[in-house]
């Protein structure tokens, strides 16, 4: 029998072939769809209770299943498990699509929604009642029949486009590469690299090395290649890409898709695309966005010029270069910090020692939280490397059940991240806990010699288990508020907060140890990677903050008077431009974030959850970061507390107060 037909408690993959998932699926869909129906038909007048309650709780099987097969599909796929994600993709799309378009079911929340006011619900519930009614309104529930029809036209244009935007991009990618057949071409290369681009020239039946505009490959080379000749040639194509006037250029699609993304505003009853998306966000509304970026604007600047004419200078003296170009920045940039911090991953790593990393995070959380992670072998899980934790509070009592993933290998994607297999939620009067996991690449460890990480990965690994202990502390009545369910610009602040610990001396000593001598971090090497951290934090400010701006400002005017794509952009970097403008670049045409995938009018949200991190942290450094007041009131507030109330009134029960930017810019040392 199909094992995920049957009730289960954790995810039974040892039991799962590839062949049950699609008709598990398919039946799901169908059982939810059912569950449904019972309440749209349901006679009685609705209540929150049989109508918002029972909508939120429909769909647990359907919900647990995909996020297993989706699971999977990161962290161990192949052709069959992708094959089977093309046919599911868009059954679950159909599936909500229609929900969102159930005018019965909508007219019951509606009903519910109006009448709020003399509801007596708790803020929690307001919440859930309100992000209910708003996924319905926000899709065109309100609207007309002919203006639904408008929408519908608009979504599906969007789609099309967005489609060709990313389809253009990667056609754009894949065209170019730099082929390199003279040895002397290479230097400054590190071997591991130039090792790399043997290996592509010779997927590509080509001597020498081959080098392309793909990340892995582009950012090394123009980080290290002292070619400057090469490093020019290589950024023009890499800036050039969907801006070449040929089949695969983007201009027109970027013009489309910012004019269909207003249309799509306005007829949605918003000023803007930037007004419909910041609504949902902590930042609430475009002003708020704006006066945000001009205020870390004016602060970062002067440090930014600072940074750039020492840089400027540094080239100067090292190869008589007069102007630095875009294709300058990161290879001077690699080489004074070399010359300022001499500190490179090989001398770090012995002292961190995956091992003694993991029950370091651990550590830390049990000091601020009183969790206790216990390995555990009875879990069934589906790939040997992952571990299994009971996460348990200081009474025993089961908190959540944590998986952790840490080895690349085939059929995994690159890159961190967190997931849940089990959502947290109140249900029949039990706290069901929540099922937690974080993937991850690092290294694995040989017969001689174990995974040894650098700092960066150390950071990363801090990063997702600050994910995880949003979704293992999470404490909701419902499930789709609990944990991680909060706006974009708020889900980053756990993450990014436990960072910080990894930069503090008390929290360091206890775990980063020489895995061979056990001696303790060298205090030298931890001030060098604290003020390497913020090495050119001014430039990097201002990067971020051109990508922020440019964004918005695609996204909060009505765009069809735009006609030149390339003399608007200019226009937006017009503040925030150090280096001379290439007439053959444009960065719109391949700002993927923006136009193809999800950030559209939130690129801001990366500065924005420094500034709360650090704002947050700054709250610990004060008080003590292990003071468990503190913790306790970063769990009550925040961690515990998922999206159940509007985050910056979560944050200021937090912090007593709205967060201030002056903590990254200290932090950053930009005053
Ligand atoms: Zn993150």
């Amino acid at each position: 029998m199909n094992p995920l037909f049957k009730p289960f408690n954790t995810a039974p993959f040892s039991e799962i072939k590839n062949e049950h998932f699609l008709p598990a699926i398919k039946e799901l869909i169908k059982n939810t769809k059912v569950e449904i129906d019972g309440i749209s038909i349901n006679p009685e007048t609705p209540t929150f209770k049989n109508t918002v309650v029972a909508l939120d709780y429909t769909g647990q099987e359907l919900d647990r299943v995909t996020s297993i097969f989706f699971n999977l599909n990161s962290a161990e796929t192949n052709n069959e498990i992708q094959k089977i994600a093309q046919e599911v993709s868009p059954l679950l799309s159909d599936f909500k699509n229609d929900l969102l378009l159930n005018k019965v079911l909508f007219e019951r929340v509606k009903l519910v929604f109006d009448d709020r006011k003399s509801l007596s619900l708790t803020t929690e519930q307001k919440t859930l009642l309100e992000k209910q009614y708003k996924g319905f309104s926000r899709n065109g529930a309100n609207l007309s029949k002919t203006d639904k029809e408008t929408l519908r036209k608009i979504d599906a244009e969007l789609s099309k486009l967005k489609l060709k935007f990313g389809e253009n991009v990667l056609a754009e990618t894949n065209a170019y590469q730099l082929h390199i057949t003279d040895e002397k071409d290479l230097s400054g290369l590190p071997d591991g690299i130039k090792d790399m681009a043997t290996q592509t020239a010779k997927e590509k039946e080509l001597d020498g090395w081959v080098f392309t505009l793909d990340y892995p490959s582009y950012v090394p080379f123009m980080t290290y290649s002292s070619n400057r000749e090469l490093r020019k040639k290589l950024a023009i194509a890499f800036g050039a890409r969907a801006f070449q006037d040929n089949e695969y250029d983007n201009k027109n699609n970027v013009l489309e898709i910012a004019k269909f993304r207003h249309q799509r505003a306005k007829l949605l009853n918003y000023d803007s695309h930037a007004h419909f998306v910041l609504e949902e966000r902590m930042a609430k509304s475009p002003e708020k966005v704006h006066l945000f970026l001009k205020e870390l604007l004016e602060k970062a600047k002067p440090a930014a010029l600072n940074e750039f004419r020492e840089l400027e200078a540094f080239a100067k003296e090292l190869d008589g270069i007069d102007h630095l170009e875009k294709w300058d920045g990161g290879y001077y940039s690699e080489k004074l910090k070399q010359k300022l911090f001499d500190l490179d991953d090989e001398k770090l790593k012995p002292y961190f020692k995956l091992e003694n990393v993991i029950n370091g995070v651990f550590n830390v959380a049990e000091k601020l939280y009183d969790l206790k992670f216990k390995e555990v072998y009875n879990i069934d899980k589906y790939h040997e490397d992952v571990k299994t934790y009971r996460v348990t509070d200081r009474e025993e009592n089961l908190v959540a059940l944590f998986y952790a993933d840490f080895h690349p290998r085939a059929g995994k994607r690159g890159g961190a991240w967190m997931t849940s297999y089990k959502p947290q939620q109140i249900s029949n009067g039990s706290n069901d806990r929540p099922h937690i996991s974080i993937v991850c690449n690092f290294s694995k460890p040989t017969k001689d010699k174990p995974s040894l990480l650098t700092f960066n990965e150390v950071t990363t690994l801090f990063h997702e288990f600050g994910h995880a202990l949003h979704g293992i502390l999470a404490n909701t009545t419902y499930k789709s508020l609990s944990g991680t369910s909060v706006s974009w610009d708020f889900v980053e602040l756990p993450s990014q907060i436990l960072e910080n610990w990894c930069y503090e001396k008390d929290a360091l000593a206890l775990f980063a140890r020489h895995f061979e001598t056990g001696e303790l971090i060298p205090m030298d090497f931890v001030k060098k990677i604290k003020a390497s951290a913020t090495f050119h934090e001014g430039m990097q400010t201002l990067r971020q903050l051109s990508f922020g701006m440019l964004e918005r400002k695609w996204h909060s005017q009505d765009p069809s008077g735009i006609t030149a794509v390339k003399d608007f952009e200019n226009d937006a970097f017009l503040t925030t431009e150090l280096y001379p403008n290439v007439k053959e670049n444009c960065m719109s045409t391949a700002f993927s974030h923006i136009f193809q995938g999800g950030y559209s009018a939130g690129y801001y949200s990366y500065k924005w959850a420094e500034v709360l991190d650090a704002d947050a942290f700054a709250f610990f450094k004060e008080k003590g970061i292990f003071d468990k007041e503190t913790a306790n009131k970063f769990k009550d507030n925040i961690l515990s507390q998922g999206g159940t109330e509007d985050p910056m009134k979560l944050y200021v029960k937090f912090r007593g107060q709205q967060p201030n930017p002056e903590a990254l810019l200290k932090r950053a040392g930009l005053i």
